[in-house]
């Protein structure tokens, strides 16, 4: 075995595969992958082999995409059969709520360009001609699903890699990861030590035990999974042709062809988990002991629904562990902290996804970026809340859901209050429907008492509604408060500070005593940030962001850090904060302020360290209301006090309590968009409309800049608009697609009723060419096209003269 690698994919199962495969494939031959045993050790070599595009997040699918079309070429590229049968598969709703859910689908595939469509219950009882139709009222149908051999697909991709030059050593268990003063790390076998510049934990069952031979949590958890072999069922023959693949979702039943007989899985509705205290090390190619008795209501279903099921015998039946992720989604990139070590773990569908992850590291790794936005994948979307308790509970719920329906409002039960503030219970109290962000409480909108603080799921606009129309009355009207602790935080300091962010974000930084916004981007100029930096003293900086992305933002500042003379820490948990908003929102801080407050002393944009109420603040003339407003961030021990002084100085001022669905309303009105929906990176500065905060004339020039200026001669090919949308009780919720001339041209990427215009609104990219002037789109939603036209300024105060007031 070599004794330098400049990576080492730790594990053989179809994920390291993968990457293996890509690494080599895009450039990087120098690559290793050691694997414990035999190639397909872990989950993948009893996985049911079902691949399908369909998932919760967009890009997600379009990689599910990619995985599925790559093995062809896999095929044609080292000869092994990658067992891939290309049927098509169903997706079968029985309620309304389900048909809503796959109408949202279809309309997010027409954008993604997967070719996804309904076919009627004839068509579908011909597609599989053991259903009953009489139990559906739709089915969608995906041309790319169908099914392969899981042992045959992970050793094609090993194959491939080889072919591109990579290497892999079996029965080679790595039993140390030792980091190297310069970043690097000595990986430890008993056959010897590799010397590498990056390691890529891929250990599937084991990814937390490898994972904590570098001293990190990863919080993945093994589940027990059954399915089961059917012997010949005499339909099957009779048919001729294969029967497609299906999920039946309220059955909670999922299925395919196994010769003349049918795989049938379920995902059971009280989970197992499976070596909670850490998979053993001995673990072979072996399977658990079944229990039917857990999904016998299941296949109880199933027999109604395939009748035919009812007669056909049982060949065998597969329990087998695989890991999940605390929300179901993969955990992959470079672990926020830990130089050098990149995770690729919790991939609970690894012959959908192995593909695309791999696809998306080796881009990640060679060239600095992956081509598209991997959010919903990155290992920087948890924190240090995402424990190994935190893990087993929500991979357990998300197991449990797996086909269960999640609504745009819903927020799910297990693992709550992980991360509280000291407001929580007094926002409880007063009727808070919480949700949390990165573990973190924060209220969403207020009941008018504590009894009625419930929110029912569901695609329309919900209980909420009136709610969030008087909390956006008041702050449009008089004052309203909101708690900001969930805003991320982060400082830097010292004598490099300025020069350092200079070169980071694109935007002008601010003098001492100002605030600026300002987009940060990529090499490739996509936007990686969009943040309001604040100037305390010349070298005293606090730049303020999204609290999801708090991890990926500090992994990308200390990934610029050289010791330039900067101090950079995530402060998020050290400074919570409570803004107020509203035409009175200066009277009631002049009532507890000890300093003149007017708009002379205390301007827009402009920032100071005081005293707020008493106690120590930073106290900021901004707001993402559009309205007059202040942001006033303490420690968290200070934070009720502040609240409760705001409070009672604001009583006779009109003043109401507001969560996060109200400023998301107030927001739309102002043409605002948001990190993670709006803004992310698959989009440019340009076609947010955020090129306008960039500062081309950095003489030092800052990351993206190239990018950027060629785009800004060029100018950007689609862009981020505004609509109204006509429609009566439903609003856009994000992905549906939008349509000009009858032709999908581009999609939403955030929605809702802005109260005090009374408009349905929705902000989504389309062609750059159909922004020239107001246009009229159609946008679908629930599966009909609702007219909507482009809105040349915000709904509300298009000057902005109200929060400068
Ligand atoms: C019953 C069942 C049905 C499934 N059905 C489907 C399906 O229909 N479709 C689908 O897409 N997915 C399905 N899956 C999920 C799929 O199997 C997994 O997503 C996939 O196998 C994950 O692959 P992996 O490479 O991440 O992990 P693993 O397959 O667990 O591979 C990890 C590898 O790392 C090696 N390793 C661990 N520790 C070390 C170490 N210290 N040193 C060196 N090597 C190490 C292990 O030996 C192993 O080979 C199913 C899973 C089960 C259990």
């Amino acid at each position: 075995m070599e004794t330098h690698a400049r990576v080492v994919v730790i594990g053989g199962g179809v994920v390291g595969c993968s990457i293996l495969f890509h690494l080599a494939k895009h450039g990087w031959k120098d690559v290793v992958l050691l694997e414990r045993s035999q190639l397909t050790s872990g989950s993948s070599w009893h996985a049911a082999g079902l691949i399908h595009t369909l998932s919760s997040d967009p890009n997600i699918s379009r990689l599910q995409g990619y995985t599925i079309r790559l093995y062809q070429e896999l095929e044609e590229l080292t000869g092994q059969s990658t067992g891939l049968h290309s049927t098509g598969g169903v997706y079968l709703a029985s309620t309304p709520e389900r048909l809503d859910y796959l109408k949202q689908e279809r309309s997010k595939a027409r954008y993604m360009g997967l070719d996804q469509e309904f076919v009627s219950l004839d068509e579908l009882k011909d597609l599989n001609p053991l259903i009953n139709p009489a139990h559906y009222l739709g089915a969608l149908y995906d041309p790319l699903d169908g099914y392969v051999d899981p042992s045959g697909v992970t050793m094609a991709y090993a194959r491939a890699a080889r072919h591109y030059g990579a290497r892999y050593y079996l029965n080679t268990p790595v039993i140390e990861t030792l980091q190297q003063s310069d970043g690097s790390w000595k990986v430890v076998t008993r056959g010897g030590t590799i010397h590498t510049d990056m390691i890529v934990n891929a250990a599937g069952l084991w990814a937390r035990e490898v994972g904590q031979l570098a001293g990190i949590c990863l919080p993945v958890q093994p589940m027990e999974h059954h399915y089961l072999v059917t012997e010949t069922i005499p339909e099957i023959v009779e048919h001729g042709r294969e029967v497609v693949t299906g999920i039946d979702y309220e059955a909670n039943i999922y299925y395919r062809q196994e010769h003349q007989g049918l795989v049938l899985g379920t995902y059971e509705p009280v989970a197992t988990p499976w070596k909670v205290e850490g998979t053993p090390l001995d673990f072979g190619h072996e399977l658990l002991p079944d229990d039917l008795d857990r999904v016998a209501d299941r296949l109880a279903l199933a027999f109604e629904r395939m009748p035919a099921l009812k007669k056909a015998g049982i060949k065998s039946v597969i329990n087998g562990p695989f890991t999940f992720g605390p929300d179901g989604n993969p955990m992959i990139g470079p672990v926020p902290g830990l130089k050098n070590y990149w995770a690729a773990v919790g991939v609970m569908a690894g012959f959908c996804q192995a593909g695309g992850v791999g696809l998306c590291l080796a881009e990640w790794m060679i060239e600095g970026e992956p081509s598209i936005d991997v959010w919903a994948m990155d290992i920087a979307r948890f924190g240090e809340f995402a424990t190994f308790g935190y893990g087993t509970i929500k991979a357990a719920e998300n197991y449990e859901r797996r086909f269960l329906m999640s609504f745009p409002n819903e927020e799910l039960p297990a693992m709550r209050r992980q991360k509280t503030t000291s407001l929580y219970d007094r926002l409880v109290e007063r009727g808070a429907v919480m949700g949390a962000t990165f573990g973190l409480e924060h209220a969403l909108w207020f009941a008018n008492s504590r009894k009625e603080a419930s929110e029912e799921p569901t695609f329309r606009r919900s209980n909420a509604f009136p709610h969030v129309a008087r909390e956006s009355k008041a702050v449009r009207e008089a004052v309203g408060v909101i708690e900001i602790a969930n805003y991320s935080k982060h400082e830097f300091r010292g004598s490099g500070a300025r020069d350092y962010l200079d070169r980071v974000l694109a935007g002008r930084l601010p003098l001492p005593g100002q605030l600026r916004l300002s987009p940060m981007l990529t090499a490739r100029g996509k936007l990686y940030g969009d943040l309001t930096v604040a100037c305390l003293e010349e070298d005293e900086y606090w730049v303020f962001g999204s609290g999801s992305a708090q991890e990926m933002h500090r992994r990308w500042f200390e990934l610029q850090l050289h010791g330039n003379g900067v101090e950079y820490r995530n402060g998020s948990d050290e400074l919570h904060g409570i803004a107020i908003a509203g035409p009175r929102s200066r009277t009631l801080l002049s009532r507890i302020c000890r300093f003149d407050v007017s708009n002379e002393s205390l301007g827009f944009m402009t920032i100071l360290r005081t005293e707020v109420a008493g106690v120590p603040a930073l106290l900021a003339r901004i707001s993402f209301s559009g309205e007059l407003g202040y942001e006033i961030y303490c420690a968290p021990h200070f934070q009720m006090k502040l609240f409760e002084s705001i409070e009672s100085a604001g009583a006779d001022l009109g003043l109401e309590l507001y969560g996060a669905r109200t400023l998301m309303s107030l927001r739309l009105e102002k043409n605002w968009g948001v990190w993670g929906l709006d803004y992310r990176p698959d989009f440019t500065a340009a076609e947010a409309g955020l090129d306008r905060f960039i500062d081309f004339g950095k003489s030092a020039g800052f990351i993206g800049a190239e990018a950027a200026r060629t785009e800004q001669a060029s100018g950007p090919a689609r862009k981020l608009i505004t609509l109204q949308v006509h429609t009566d009780d439903v609003d856009c919720a994000g992905d549906e697609a939008v349509f000009h001339r009858k032709k999908c041209v581009g999609f939403v990427t955030s929605g809702g009723f802005a109260h005090h215009s009374g408009m349905s609104l929705a902000m989504a990219y389309v062609p750059a060419e159909l922004c020239r002037e107001a246009q009229d789109f159609e946008v679908e939603i629930l599966g009909e096209r609702k007219p909507a036209k482009m809105l040349v300024e915000p709904a509300y105060d298009p000057n902005g003269t109200r929060m400068r007031s």
